[in-house]
């Protein structure tokens, strides 16, 4: 919402008022004085007038969790255990999960209440790589490498998948980058080739890999540097 429309939704300030107010310099907005009326102001900024308190801020918080299979990526489910049942009920408020693992997957799932950081690092166009480790049933075939870098055709959707690179493990293991985030997108690629993935872990969202201290099932808030790494 504009900066002049948060103060004058405010009993007692019109929309002159406010102007004015921010015209004089007596607003910041998260530690700096702003002069800009039309400042898009998001719910997590502090707003101040005269140094006083006008707009607290929610906190945003983010989270990694390191999923165990067999629980859903949801937040909630009137049969089936959550994600949002392994945090902590006192963090649990406004969360959302920021790109979902099936519920046989495992590895780094990131939840957050900030919904404009987390569809940037889930939206197809920004292109952040995914990173997962695979393993199929059969023998993972050399083409497959060709084929994913010429992109999958998902005829559901009607689309051809964006480039992806598969990285060989071993006969039957491998590391698969992707730069979208479509339903069952990894499994559906080896679907493509004729194979089957049997497991599928993800390591790493853009800059952000799977904290290695984390056991199944456990969560830690993101650094600042991680929040700041989403473009
Ligand atoms: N691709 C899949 O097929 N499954 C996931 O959980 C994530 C990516």
């Amino acid at each position: 919402m504009k900066l002049s429309r948060i103060l004058s939704n405010r009993n007692g300030i019109s929309r002159q008022q406010a102007n004015a107010l921010i015209a004089a310099g007596r607003v910041t907005v998260d530690g700096s004085r702003c002069r800009e009326a039309a400042r898009d102001i998001g719910r997590f900024s502090r707003v101040l007038v005269d140094n006083e308190p006008f707009q607290t801020g929610e906190t945003a918080r983010y989270f990694m969790l390191n999923k165990p299979a067999g629980i859903l990526s949801a937040t909630r489910d009137p049969a089936h255990e959550t994600v949002l049942d392994l945090i902590a009920p006192e963090l649990r408020a406004g969360l959302h999960i920021a790109g979902r693992l099936d519920r046989a997957s495992t590895g780094l799932l990131i939840l957050t209440n900030d919904g404009v950081w987390s569809r940037r690092l889930t939206e197809p166009v920004v292109k952040l790589p995914k990173v997962y480790r695979v393993t199929t049933r059969d023998l993972i075939r050399a083409d497959t490498h060709h084929r994913f870098a010429e992109g999958i055709w998902f005829a559901y959707e009607g689309i051809r998948t964006s480039p992806s690179e598969i990285d060989p493990i071993g006969s039957r293991e491998a590391r698969v980058t992707i730069y979208e985030g479509r339903y069952h997108q990894v499994k559906r690629m080896f679907h493509a080739v004729g194979n089957q993935v049997t497991s599928l872990h993800r390591e790493r969202m853009g800059a952000i890999c799977l904290d290695d201290r984390l056991m199944a099932g456990q969560y830690r808030p993101l650094t600042a540097e991680e929040i700041a790494s989403v473009p």
